[in-house]
């Protein structure tokens, strides 16, 4: 017998209302019980006067997760919360573990809901530019769950393939070792001049940016609130923005004529190897 009862894994975004999906806030406003950090619950606290919050320190995650599902199993409309987008280094993961390992199967209760959010890369990248029009990739710094050997490969591999790095987790009052760690990684492939942004906060109150490059971006304040992307090898610096080009410019002028050897529609032709990069 289905007791009806609602899971919503929901995404809220970077931390302001404007911009967490009205489909979220839906969500948050339909559910009985709201899980969530503190400060996840604080940013979206005029919404839930009434219901029950279940808030959390930081380290108990697994406790969350399962009584959010234990909850919602027994009835009840649940909005498990995230920032940014749930399923990206949030709760997602966690609550399917804790799914099968109950034998959950889908019809069963709770009804699952995902809800996405706009995720930190893509709510610090509007506030720098467009760093992030060609391939990049996300890199959690924290070691906690990851050993640090496997984040380092990763690091050297998004690197040494030119991929745009969006650094999360980057450092914590104790962890500050990692982004020194990686900064050299990164350094081993690119130039020093490759632009950087440090981004705290995106949408929210304390909100701070900073321009800076791969040789200087050690000298700022890099947190647990901060995203750290770091461009490729043809990422540029525009009236202050930061600018990843997608490669227009390899196969058009900017009045759109093709240049000379290349094809619209057709895979673009190198004229010599060293542009392989
Ligand atoms: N689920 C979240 C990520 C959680 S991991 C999301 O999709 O965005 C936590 C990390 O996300 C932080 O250490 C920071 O690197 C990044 N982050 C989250 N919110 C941010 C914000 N408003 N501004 C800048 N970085 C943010």
């Amino acid at each position: 017998m289905s007791s009806g009862g609602v899971l919503s894994l929901v995404g809220i975004g970077p931390g302001d209302g404007a911009h967490a999906t009205p489909a979220a806030l839906e969500a948050i406003r339909e559910a009985q019980v709201v899980v969530g950090y503190r400060t996840y619950v604080k940013l979206v606290r005029h919404l839930i006067e009434g219901k029950e919050v279940v808030q959390t320190g930081m380290t108990e995650e697994i406790g969350r997760a399962r009584s959010a599902v234990e909850r919602a199993k027994a009835g009840a409309n649940v909005a498990l919360i995230s920032s940014g987008d749930a399923g990206v280094y949030g709760m997602a993961g966690l609550v399917f573990e804790v799914l099968r390992d109950m034998g959950w199967k889908r019809g069963d209760d709770p009804t699952l809901r995902l809800i996405p959010g706009i995720t930190a890369a893509n709510s610090c990248a509007s506030r720098v530019g467009a760093p992030l029009v060609h391939d990049s990739c996300t890199i959690s710094l924290s070691d906690l769950l990851t050993p640090w050997p496997v984040i380092a490969k990763r690091i050297d591999a998004a690197a040494s393939a030119d991929f745009v790095i969006s650094l999360y987790n980057p450092a914590s009052g104790r962890r500050t070792r990692q982004i020194v760690e990686a900064h050299s990684i990164i350094r081993r492939y690119r130039e020093g001049t490759t632009p950087v942004a440090l981004v705290k906060g995106a949408y929210r109150e304390a909100e701070k940016v900073v321009m800076t490059d791969l040789d200087h971006f050690l000298d700022y304040e890099i947190g647990m609130l901060t995203t750290v992307i770091v461009g490729n090898s043809n990422t540029f610096l525009f009236e202050g923005y930061m600018v990843t080009p997608r490669g227009y410019t390899r196969k058009y002028t900017l009045e759109g004529d093709v240049l000379p050897g290349q094809m619209p529609g057709r895979s673009l032709v190198l004229q010599n190897q060293k542009e392989e990069l």
